[in-house]
């Protein structure tokens, strides 16, 4: 299909803050929740016009914890999304959900309100590491939940998992990525931990994470246990059985178009990217929120050889990598950068098939050294 568009949905609220998180959420605000909604609302109403010729093909409604929302106000948003814009009747509808958050009748209500697709945040199958990362549930909620999901109905269900954590080691999260393939999952989003400054994590000094070998470790043979599951790497990070790989999230590393809805949520249209600024009550009392009025923050059109480089940039995250030719739109010095490719790929950091070039899992935990190198040739 041509001309499709991905719409993101933020849900900046969650019960509690988890001692390492970096997006924008805010804890406890039950009463902005239905105000909320309504500008979600009002700002999709103010692109429909310029995305009327667009059809919509994935809906990802993110957070922030959106299954902390009233099940009535997610199926008002998704009822908005379809009035106000032409949905695809096979269109990939996601929800995140937080295992604590949801029961059989939120399941069913999330069903008829058109979702199809459902990403738990597990995090970790051990309930004393749930705990220290300051997460709400235990393990054996997370699996009653995903259970749950299946037997309601739910055939594309995703599970996010964290590595790197403090005082954990290879054979703590090798157990874990068993843990999660034996249950009824399709995909799974595998993070390591960054440890951002202005989080409860950031300003801790005692915090034993494991040595950079043993974080390498876990990656590399977390990607190996997963294949033998049956789960593909398609990017850094995601990994899928065979056709349930995320359309909303390929998106982005396709330089496809998506609109984001609600503040810290980004967005790439008609070749502008742009996001509102990370202030709920500034979203909540916006009046208009118009394209190209001056709401928006980080507002900038990509032309030129800023478009290659994004290219190569998000690209190289995927299992298809780069194309060749792209590659070489952008670099000065073709000999530098033949150069360049020979040492990686006799290296075994990248590979080439079909004119494109791919990192391999190794090359992939070096990906931001390597696609910088590239750009510099
Ligand atoms: S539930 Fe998710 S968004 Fe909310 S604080 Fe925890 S990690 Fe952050």
């Amino acid at each position: 299909m041509m001309n499709n568009l991905g719409l993101y949905v933020h849900i900046p609220f969650c019960a509690k803050k988890c001692g390492y998180c970096d997006f924008y959420s805010l804890e406890r605000r039950e009463d902005l929740m239905s105000d909320y909604v309504k500008a979600l609302i009002r700002q999709m109403e103010a692109f429909s016009d310029t995305c009327s010729g667009k059809t919509v093909d994935s809906v990802y409604i993110g957070g922030g914890t959106p299954s902390i929302l009233p099940h009535r106000l997610i199926a008002d948003i998704l009822s908005k999304v379809d009035r106000f814009y032409r949905l695809w009747g096979k269109a990939e509808i996601t929800l995140e959900a937080n295992p604590s958050t949801v029961n059989a009748v939120s399941m069913r209500a999330y069903r008829s309100s058109g979702i199809n697709r459902i990403s738990f945040g597990v995090q970790s199958s051990s309930n004393p590491m749930l705990q220290k990362l300051g997460r709400l549930h235990r393990f054996e909620e997370a699996v009653a939940s995903i259970l749950l999901a299946k037997e309601e109905g739910f055939d594309n269900i995703s599970a996010d998992l964290m590595y790197a954590l403090p005082g954990q080691t290879v054979a703590d999260f090798l157990s874990d990525v068993n843990a999660l393939t034996s249950l009824p999952v399709v995909h799974l989003s595998v993070y390591g931990l960054k440890i951002e400054e202005n989080t409860p994590f950031g300003r801790q000094k005692d915090l034993a994470l494991p040595a950079e070998e043993e974080q390498c470790a876990m990656y590399l043979e977390g990607v190996e246990l997963l294949k033998e599951k049956g789960f593909l790497q398609y990017e850094i990070s995601n990994f899928a059985k065979r056709g349930y790989e995320s359309r909303h999230n390929m998106k982005y590393w396709t330089r496809k178009e998506y609109l984001g809805f609600g503040p810290a949520a980004h967005s790439f249209l008609n070749g502008v990217r742009f996001c509102f600024p990370r202030d709920l009550q500034k979203y909540i009392d916006t009046v208009d929120f118009s394209p190209c009025v001056g709401v928006y923050s980080d507002t900038y059109r990509v032309t030129g050889r800023e478009e290659w480089e994004e290219e190569v940039m998000l690209s190289l995250r995927t299992r298809d990598g780069c194309a060749l030719e792209t590659l070489h739109a952008v670099a000065e010095s073709r000999e530098a950068l033949e150069t360049y490719i020979k040492l990686i790929t006799d290296n075994k950091y990248a590979r080439i098939e079909n004119g494109r070039l791919s990192l391999t899992p190794k090359g992939m935990l070096l990906s931001n050294t390597i696609i910088s190198d590239l750009l510099v040739k």
